[in-house]
């Protein structure tokens, strides 16, 4: 099992590991800690580099395997096993991405709070997400409300809570689980919150900002129907 440090500190830039493991498929290594983001929950993996013994590797996917949570580097050769190495993400990325991510949970938020509806869906790039929502009634014109809404919460500079909490103390928060249908699988003994406090509560596996100004401007880039009530809204960030 990696500890995964990114869960209680978005903003740590590096970290010493041991490697613990190679993986059995590709040029992977699994270490015993990481601050490399694991592809999950619509956040896509970050990338950067990974140092031991005076050589540099570049990380290029971070990735859940059956061998456990796999960082591939680039070329064929690796850290041999029993290691310490530096692993040092890419900034930049991981910083857009987690101002993306913060957006799409201030996105849901202002939907479940103004229109009561429940993400079916969603996917998120550096600078552009969307969510599918259960929603009626919905025009272009109600998606340009519901983001001019988001860019109020972007100017109250809501802070950010993450808390790790016992299973039954987070299934006691009402309204925790936002998508339609309950990603958690059984037996999990504890369950991290991300709370943008004030405004949107739930269970959540992603990095995202101290604070909502973080975000900066949102804008409406499309909306989509995939059905009858199943609405698309896509966001960019300036
Ligand atoms: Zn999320």
């Amino acid at each position: 099992m990696t500890t995964l440090l990114y869960h209680t500190d978005a903003y740590q830039r590096t970290c010493t590991a041991t490697v613990t493991g190679h993986s059995s498929e590709g040029n992977g290594i699994i270490l015993d800690q990481t601050i490399a983001y694991c592809t999950s929950g619509g956040q896509p993996h970050d990338t950067g580099t990974i140092a031991a013994a005076g050589q540099e590797y570049t990380l290029v996917e971070v990735k859940k395997t059956p061998d456990g949570v796999v960082h591939i580097l680039a070329g064929e050769s690796r850290p041999a096993l029993g290691s310490s190495v530096i692993v040092t993400i890419d900034w930049e990325r991981r910083y857009r991405l987690m101002r993306t991510h913060t957006a799409m949970h201030l996105l849901c938020g202002v939907v479940f709070r103004d229109y009561g509806a429940l993400v079916t869906g969603g996917n998120m790039d550096i600078d552009e997400g969307r969510l599918d929502f259960e929603i009626s009634d919905f025009t272009p014109e109600l998606a340009q409300r519901i983001v001019d809404a988001v860019n109020v919460e972007v100017a109250a500079n809501r802070p950010l809570a993450v808390k790790i909490l016992p299973r039954a103390e987070a299934f006691a928060i009402p309204d925790l689980i936002r998508t339609k249908i309950n990603l958690l699988p059984d037996g999990i003994a504890e369950i991290r919150t991300v709370n943008i406090v004030g405004l949107d509560l739930q269970a959540d596996g992603g990095t995202h900002v101290a604070a909502t100004g973080e975000v900066g401007t949102v804008t409406l880039l499309k909306t989509r129907s995939k059905g009858a009530t199943n609405k698309r809204i896509i966001v960019g960030l300036a």
